[in-house]
């Protein structure tokens, strides 16, 4: 995004914000808190990207994921990386898939439900006017009458259809199943963004996960980035937070952060940390900031993210079209589960790379046999889940004894599916294997995968038990807040974006209700 004319800061004046991190956590609040007045700094690990350098080419999208290792552990070891980890101005919005339905209120009640997990300290009707206010302002293109919720509207009109979409659409239709055109934060028609340019239609080009070069897809830096920065914000590219000063009362002072090679100390009177649930649960454990509770790092989640996939006599182009274009949450809680919660299945797109890397991975595929298989690519269509993973104590990121350059340890992810997310993942299978069949798919293929990085700071109501309060507000550190996927106490079946935008919205406003 264009920096030229922003508003600087002196490291020596006191900020009323520095944000850590511009993700879909650190970006919404930044634009809130600017507008509202007051001076913000965003320091940024990542670099700053001209859309127009994305390319219809996964080979170049390398730069925009978080590359660093991670040590991945765990009976269910997940895939970092490109899997769901971003980096840049935007955070993992950059290449995100813009597939944003909103949590399902029991989702946030699913221990007074169901017994198991936990409770969220927030309720849907508390999170409804955020969800409106986020929909709106990044322009979510969804059906005009949502079927699980009458009195849901999408402010823009559906994006088309992929071929695994109507695919899925007749199938769903062929089981008794509701399907639907699913909420996209994806432009449907040239849309005047608020504090920005006009963002141009989308092309149904496909490459979303790469980048979107005419900022169709909501990625952060079309969005609230400008609008904070119309504001008055300061956003600092390739600046890497890795400390704190404190003052004897325990309050933060200044972030220590390394630009160009060099330490520098940014004085501020509060802090928003929204590096993500793997670096912020790492910036917190290698500080000692934060975590009387002993939470910090612990019940780190990834979705349950099954995918399966076949092969289809007419032709499906799977790279055409923007990639998850319909929904079911008819499996939201489906009838005589064994498992508590529920999933989400959408259609999938997929480009060529990313395509042939799963198919090594899941099928086992190599040489001859890899390259036989893949000559269908045209021909092949997918559909996924989103289920919901339970929190678990010995789902922990902690930090290895191998340090990064900072001197930070490095992250390591142990996690694995308890029996609940074994079950759910087993009835998903069924599901879509039987969708499949029904839709006269031949040499279907399942591709176990987990998603998304969730939890590790937790809120909760009390700080023996979690790291923030329902607003994202340490329990312990007067001026610290946290704002990002880390602070979910339960992953929910919905994907993590909007929720996440939504709570920072929330943060901003308690911040500016002076607490
Ligand atoms: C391929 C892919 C597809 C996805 N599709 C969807 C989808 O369709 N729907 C959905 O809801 N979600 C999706 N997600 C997940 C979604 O993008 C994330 O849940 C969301 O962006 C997380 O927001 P966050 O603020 O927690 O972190 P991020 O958006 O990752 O932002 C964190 C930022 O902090 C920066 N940072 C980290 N450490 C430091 C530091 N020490 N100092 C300074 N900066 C730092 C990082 O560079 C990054 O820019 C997808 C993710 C991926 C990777
Ligand atoms: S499909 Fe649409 S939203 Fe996705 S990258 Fe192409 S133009 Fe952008």
């Amino acid at each position: 995004m264009n920096l030229d004319s922003m508003r600087r800061y002196s490291t020596d004046e006191i900020v009323d914000a520095v944000v850590i991190g511009t993700g879909a956590g650190g970006a919404p609040l930044m634009a809130r808190l600017a507008a509202a007045g007051s001076r913000v700094v965003a320091l940024e690990a990542g670099p700053n990207f001209d859309p127009q350098a994305f390319a219809f080419d996964e080979t170049l999208a390398d730069e925009i994921y978080w590359t660093d290792e991670r040590l991945s552990g765990g009976s269910t070891p997940e895939a970092f990386g490109g899997n769901n980890s971003g980096t840049g101005v935007g955070g993992s919005t950059l290449h995100w898939g813009a597939f944003c339905p909103r949590a399902d209120q029991r989702d946030l009640m699913i221990r007074t439900e169901t017994g198991e997990g936990t409770d969220w300290p927030v309720n849907y009707d508390e999170l409804l006017p955020f969800y409106e206010r986020v929909e709106a302002f990044i322009g979510v293109s969804g059906p005009q009458s949502y079927l699980w919720d009458a009195s849901r509207r999408y402010p823009l009109a559906p994006v088309p259809r992929n071929a695994s979409a109507q695919i899925m659409a007749e199938a769903c239709a062929g089981m008794g199943i509701r399907a639907t055109d699913a909420p996209a934060a994806v432009v449907s028609r040239d849309f005047p963004q608020a504090g920005g340019a006009v963002r141009s239609a989308c092309i149904n080009c496909g490459y979303c996960h790469q980048g979107c070069r005419n900022g169709a897809k909501t990625s952060m830096d079309v969005t609230y980035l400008p609008l904070a920065v119309a504001h008055g914000a300061e956003i600092r590219p390739e600046a890497r937070a890795h400390g704190f000063e404190r003052d004897r009362e325990g309050r933060i002072t200044a972030v220590i952060y390394r630009q160009g090679g060099v330490d520098h100390k940014q004085r501020c009177a509060q802090v928003f940390l929204c590096a993500g649930s793997v670096e912020t649960a790492r910036l917190l454990l290698h500080t000692g900031l934060a975590n009387g509770s002993g939470q910090v790092g612990r019940n780190y989640m990834g979705h349950v993210a099954t995918q399966v996939w076949g092969t289809f006599d007419a032709e499906t182009r799977p790279n055409k079209g923007y990639p998850s274009s319909l929904i079911t949450e008819d499996m939201i809680r489906p009838k005589g589960a064994d498992f508590a919660g529920g999933y989400l299945v959408q259609s999938l797109g997929v480009a060529p790379l990313t395509f042939a890397n799963s198919v090594a991975r899941g099928r086992k595929l190599w040489g001859k046999a890899l390259g036989d298989y893949l000559a269908n690519y045209n021909h092949v269509a997918g559909i996924g889940i989103n289920g919901e993973t339970l929190p678990c104590d010995a789902n922990r990121l902690t930090l290895s004894d191998e340090a990064d350059a900072l001197g930070m340890g490095k992250a390591a992810i142990d996690f694995g599916y308890g029996p609940n997310e074994t079950r759910l993942n087993a009835h998903a299978t069924k599901l879509m294997v039987d969708l499949w069949t029904q839709a006269g798919a031949r040499d279907i293929w399942v591709l176990d995968r987990v998603a998304h990085t969730i939890g590790t700071c937790r809120m909760g109501h009390d700080g023996d038990h979690a790291v923030v309060d329902a607003f994202g507000k340490s329990f312990e550190v007067p001026n610290l807040w946290v704002c990002d996927g880390s602070t979910f106490p339960s992953s929910l079946a919905a994907n993590p974006a909007l929720t996440i935008m939504a709570l920072s919205l929330r943060s901003a406003e308690k911040v500016l209700s002076g607490a």
